[in-house]
């Protein structure tokens, strides 16, 4: 039989249980913003599943659940592929989707460049909508504070070998409502010259006058006032850039994109202290230390370009914005896939300082827009999209459309096969069998 003393330490434990629950949940209730219907601190992620969307290119989209029915979406990079993202599943299986540092710590060693930084990136994206669907506030309030209500948006546009037809489709463009251009200035485009080619591939200085009526013929089209960014020169060497970008110099281009590699940072510097045209590049950078550092510590761009979708998406990219503005370098931001990575990178770019504008590689896709609900329709109005202020990412997907256009069948299928370990097993166990500082055979973690 238990003692008085017990009985009423116990009575007195229930009341105190009982007081606490009762007055947590008349708190939850009347806190505004805050989600009663979760319980943080027991969160756990269940599963994640994909699907992919066949567009301009691939969309692989993925899907991360939890144990109290929240989820997040996430994308990996446009014409990357959904494994990227599942190889990390194992992983962050049984954890806290809030503990998003953590996490992406543990996810960072998988990361690599171009399409290989698109799983980190969509599983940063996921976590982020979720912890804003449970704490009720948009992404980017994860991330920072908005300093912009919208995004100005710049896409891309099919040029034309003669320059007053890409002038006239430049000039749509304008009508639609966008205030920032970017043309592709293929070296091809001026191929069929005779003498405009030289025979390492690079237009000869004849070949780069032909280039510059093109751009001659799209300023005369979108105003010469205009800002306008060129890409997609061919592959050069480090002086015919230079060369390229001296041409360039009378037409105030707003930038001249990826003439080499972004890992050459010297290469770069060169160029940039040999021309006033502004260069930029970055979209299959991922990182800050692992890819922007150099150029950003060297002074050898002007502008960077990461595309969230490889770079690290909400909080990596961040730290990349960040990091440029301290250093004086604006931000573009690169994008060519669906309105989930979309919005996610709308979160972000919202808190940059350095922000410019992001490229949006679908506006000729009627489509596009409906694969998904929750943003103000259209998506991009006058050339800007507004930054939303609903929880997480504010995007679900639409289903019927997202099933009309898989490039595989399956929706969200079941990935048991994701369940172990793929590409690192060193977590699995704990403490491997190894011999001791006393030359003892053991399993414990002396490490
Ligand atoms: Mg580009």
């Amino acid at each position: 039989m238990p003692s008085r003393s017990a009985v009423s330490r116990r009575k007195l434990l229930q009341g105190l249980a009982a007081g606490t629950a009762a007055s947590s949940v008349s708190s939850a209730q009347t806190a505004p913003g805050v989600n009663k219907f979760s319980a943080p601190s027991k969160l756990k992620i269940t599963d994640m599943r994909a699907c992919t969307v066949a567009a301009n290119y691939d969309y692989p989209i993925i899907r991360i659940d939890t144990n109290e029915g929240v989820y997040g979406l996430g994308e990996v990079r446009d014409a990357g592929v959904k494994g990227i993202a599942l190889i990390l599943k194992a992983h962050i299986l049984g954890r806290n989707p809030l503990q998003i540092d953590n996490i992406l710590r543990t996810i960072r060693p998988f990361a690599g460049q171009g399409r290989m930084g698109g799983g980190y990136s969509a599983v940063d994206m996921a976590l982020h909508d979720i912890a804003g669907k449970v704490y009720g506030v948009p992404a980017w309030r994860l991330v920072g504070n908005k300093v912009r209500d919208r995004i100005r948006i710049y896409c891309d546009t099919t040029g034309h070998k003669d320059p007053k037809i890409y002038g006239q489709r430049m000039a749509v463009r304008k009508k639609e409502g966008f205030t920032f251009f970017k043309m592709d200035l293929y070296t091809s485009l001026v191929g069929g010259r005779p003498g405009a080619i030289h025979e390492n591939g690079a237009a000869t200085e004849k070949g780069l006058g032909y280039l510059c009526e093109y751009i001659a013929a799209v300023r005369d089209a979108i105003g010469w006032d205009a800002p306008l960014g060129a890409d997609h020169f061919g592959r050069l060497s480090v002086n015919d850039s230079i060369r390229y970008a001296k041409a360039f110099e009378p037409y105030q281009l707003a930038w001249a994109e990826d003439f080499i590699p972004w890992q050459d940072w010297r290469g770069y510097k060169k160029i940039c202290d040999a021309t006033t045209t502004p260069i930029l590049t970055g979209e299959d950078a991922f990182g800050l230390e692992e890819g922007f550092q150099d150029l950003i510590d060297n002074e050898a761009i002007d502008i960077i370009q990461p595309d969230p979708e490889t770079s690290g998406a909400l909080k990596e990219t961040k730290r990349i914005g960040d990091y440029a503005d301290k250093h004086g370098i604006p931000t573009v931001l690169h994008f060519a896939g669906s309105p989930v990575g979309c919005m996610a990178s709308v979160h972000m770019a919202c808190t940059l300082r350095n922000f410019v504008c992001m490229e949006n590689h679908a506006v000729d896709m009627p489509w596009w827009q409906d694969l998904v609900t929750g943003p103000k329709k259209p998506i991009i109005q006058n050339g800007y999209i507004p930054v939303p202020d609903t929880p997480g990412l504010g995007v679900e997907l639409n289903e019927e459309v997202v099933k009309q256009h898989l490039r595989y069948p399956g929706y969200f299928e079941p990935t048991p096969m994701y369940d172990d370990f793929i590409v690192s097993g060193f977590r699995r166990v704990g403490g491997w069998p190894h011999y001791d500082e006393d030359g003892k055979w053991t399993t414990r973690m002396t490490y």
